[in-house]
């Protein structure tokens, strides 16, 4: 029986006309075969058999099967009943022509289709943004165009176009643009309630001052318009922002900064480079504006909770 089993699963067998799953009669290959039946050797069909009765359709996940000869597949038969008589599903009996369940195959089809087609989207946004997708900051210059999303939202992006593997269809999904970026603004004044990461400028290369947990983050221009294609956002609704120099920090700086064109990433323009700017003379301009009045109001009421902590412990 040995031998005739390695030879089925050696694909050797010409004369096979059951069928059991190819991994069950590896694992019954390796077990003593000539003692008395074990708990193992039940169901020697189990894993090939779809929840509506028939031959589960191999492409779905352990479903390998082989045919093995009559006699190999009468002694293995035997074993199974003798170990769990009462339970003949495990058992059930699938010869050579048998047909693949119709209902699990347009089930599987639809499952894999579905799987590409979510990998194709993955594989386009990561190329689209390859800089974002990886979490590069992207370079940034003064007096260029930029957008601002929420850093919560990109992170939850990138989580999701980077999946893979069998977890490819449970990663959470980022919520559309739209809502998102109404979130962010005020009802009362339609500006932003949520202010743009810091920013430093080091040796002419303006970047967030830390890696940013939260806030809002700066997105190239062609970014956010394939997010808005992409992830239902409205182009127009985008929250824009522009970086300058400041008029009251370092005038001189201010003056010079009109022949400052750095827009085409060319990092190496003398002026910015040879020039300190610091932190504190880079303005962020954004539109709509920030709104001072309404995050001063939800950072008062959050200073109010914090005080209004009782029955606990208050440490200084
Ligand atoms: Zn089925
Ligand atoms: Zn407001």
């Amino acid at each position: 029986m040995k031998q005739v089993a390695e030879d089925a699963i050696a694909g050797r067998c010409s004369d096979g006309t059951y069928y059991v799953s190819r991994s069950w009669l590896q694992q019954w290959l390796k077990r003593k075969i000539l003692d008395a039946p074990s708990e193992a050797d039940a169901g020697p069909t189990v894993s090939i058999r779809c929840p509506h009765g028939q031959l589960l359709p191999e492409q779905a996940p352990g479903a390998k099967r082989l045919l093995i000869p009559e006699i190999l597949w009468l002694f293995i038969y035997q074993d199974a009943l003798t170990v769990k008589p009462a339970e003949d599903l495990g058992c059930s009996t699938f010869l050579s022509d048998s047909l693949q369940c119709s209902e699990c195959s347009d089930e599987l089809s639809e499952v894999a289709c579905m799987e590409d087609s979510l990998r194709l989207v993955r594989e386009k946004q990561r190329q689209t943004h390859d800089k974002l997708a990886v979490g590069k900051s992207i370079p940034l210059s003064l007096h260029c165009k930029y957008y601002l999303i929420p850093y919560s939202w990109l992170s939850k992006w990138r989580t999701y176009i980077n999946a893979a593997g069998r977890n490819i269809s449970s990663v959470e999904k980022p919520e559309t643009l739209y809502g998102i970026m109404d979130l962010i603004k005020c009802e009362k004044h339609s500006r932003l309630l949520e202010r743009p990461v810091d920013l430093v400028c080091k040796r002419g290369l303006i970047s967030p001052k830390s890696s940013p947990v939260d806030g809002l983050i700066f997105i190239t221009e062609s970014d956010w318009k394939s997010f808005c294609e992409e992830w239902g956002g409205i182009e127009e609704k985008g929250v824009s922002a522009e970086i300058k120099l400041s008029n009251t920090e370092g005038n001189n700086l201010a003056e010079s900064s009109d022949d400052v064109q750095i827009c085409e990433e060319d990092l190496s323009t003398p002026n910015l480079v040879n020039s300190e700017v610091d932190s504190r003379s880079l303005v962020i301009r954004t539109f709509p504006e920030i709104c001072e009045d309404c995050i001063g109001e939800k950072e008062s009421r959050e200073l109010m909770r914090k005080l209004e902590y009782c029955n606990e412990d208050i440490y200084v």
